[in-house]
């Protein structure tokens, strides 16, 4: 029993599962979620006021921190203007102007109100703009809980046990081929057997579903190319990895330019937005100036893009990936060598404010089914027994973490005095 006992038990007589998204539930590391009462900088505060470091900020979006002072400013400023209002505002030209000069193979955008928005209607579009049926995605890769997408998905849907939902008719999800995520033999092969009916393929750059894996030296080239051959879009999912992994999202990192992008998460500071943009070409397909149907009444909300200015301005300041990634990395570093202290096998990757570790004797993971193959029940014990010592991990083994620029030493050095007992209680 711990305080937030009671208002579990109660949230699950009122709300399914007693949450509003599943994966906060602990389904696979089991007892009960964390109640969340406040949240400030790199913490997160129990029902009982007890802190813990976070690290989800909220399922990455908190990449400054919580209640980020300039943050909170902005949005104090935005709701004395009114909380919507269903017209045009200049905030949402002047949050699109700060997307593309952080990421210039977007030439046009649409903003939206969620990640699963973004890539639902990125898809709908390049439908539209090809004429064509067939999507291509990878295993263990998640893009949003819309039908097309909920086909072989990653972190959430795979905790469950649920890999394709019920609910999603044959008759779609037959249009939704799947593959192992780096594997150039069998892209070439769907290519050359399929290559004239895939609208599009989407992917993360860099996965975050089915915990951190990068792309092989080669993969997303090999990509690009056979997608610019069959004049196939190539979506790059950025919902996760956007102003998080770098300021120009993985696709920066990586220096292969997508069709389209679907962003989501820190592009709004904490508040719902999301958006999708790439090519003008393909972009004139969407209404009004085209035929491809997509709205929404609270995209462009003026709170939300007061929240998402503000956070795109702070982390576009001099040097604040430097500094992020050089915390992640002493993370990182500091995990790997606990858990080899305490003889437990453990691989880690890394990029900017984003991390990833691997219960695995591997040198690296890379693929869907190491993913799968790592120790979960390890996992388990080592995240209890972190968050009993006051850190908060995601609740999966199959998710990545984030840290912010709010996170001090100090938080790093307790975590990583807490990482030494959890490892030991691990094994
Ligand atoms: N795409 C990726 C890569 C994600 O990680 C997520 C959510 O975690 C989504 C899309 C869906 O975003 P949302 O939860 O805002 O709908």
């Amino acid at each position: 029993m711990n305080a937030s006992t009671p208002l579990f038990e109660n949230a699950q007589k009122h709300l399914v599962g007693g949450v509003n998204s599943p994966v906060r539930a602990f389904k696979s590391v089991g007892g009960t979620p964390l109640f969340v009462s406040k949240a400030k900088g790199a913490y997160l505060y129990g029902p009982d006021n007890q802190r813990y470091i976070d690290y989800i900020g909220s399922w990455g979006p908190m990449i400054l921190g919580h209640a980020n002072e300039q943050v909170l400013q902005a949005v104090r400023e935005a709701i004395e203007l009114g909380l919507s209002y269903g017209a045009p505002s200049e905030k949402e030209t002047e949050l699109a102007i700060a997307v593309k000069t952080l990421m210039p193979s977007i030439e046009k955008l649409r903003l939206c109100s969620s990640g699963t928005e973004a890539t639902m209607s990125a898809i709908r579009l390049a439908r539209g703009f090809t004429g064509r049926d067939v999507i291509l995605k990878f295993e263990g890769c998640y893009h949003g809980h819309s039908d097309s997408l909920l086909v072989k998905a990653g972190s959430g849907a795979l905790t469950l046990g649920v890999p394709t939902s019920p609910g999603v008719p044959a008759e779609l999800a037959q249009f939704t081929y799947t593959l192992p995520y780096n594997d150039v033999a069998a892209l070439h092969q769907v290519f050359s057997e399929a290559g004239d009916r895939i609208a599009a393929v989407i992917l993360e750059p860099i996965t975050g579903n089915m915990n951190m894996i990068k792309p092989l030296d080669g993969y997303l080239e090999a990509m690009r190319t056979l997608c610019t051959e069959h004049g196939t879009l190539l979506i790059y999912d950025e919902v996760m990895t956007g102003f998080r992994v770098a300021a120009g999202g993985a696709q920066s990192l990586q220096g292969i330019t997508p069709d389209l992008t679907c962003l989501g998460k820190v592009i709004g500071g904490g508040m719902p937005v999301g958006a999708f943009g790439g090519r003008a070409d393909v972009m004139a397909q969407l209404a009004p100036e085209g035929p491809v149907y997509q709205a929404g009444t609270l995209s462009g909300n003026p709170v939300a893009m007061a929240a998402g200015l503000e956070t795109l301005k702070g982390l576009s300041a001099e040097g604040f990936f430097d500094k992020l990634q050089n915390k992640t990395d002493v993370l990182t570093a500091g995990l790997k060598t606990a858990a080899h202290e305490a003889g437990v096998p453990l691989c880690t990757e890394m990029a900017g404010g984003m991390f990833g570790f691997f219960f695995s004797d591997a040198e690296r993971v890379t693929s869907f089914e190491q993913a799968t193959a790592c120790d979960a029940p390890a996992f388990n014990r080592f995240f209890h027994s972190m968050l009993d010592q006051g850190v908060y991990l995601a609740p999966s083994h199959y998710e990545a973490g984030f840290i912010s620029a709010a996170h001090t030493q100090a938080d790093l050095d307790q975590t990583l005095s807490a990482a030494r007992v959890a490892f030991k209680a691990a094994r």
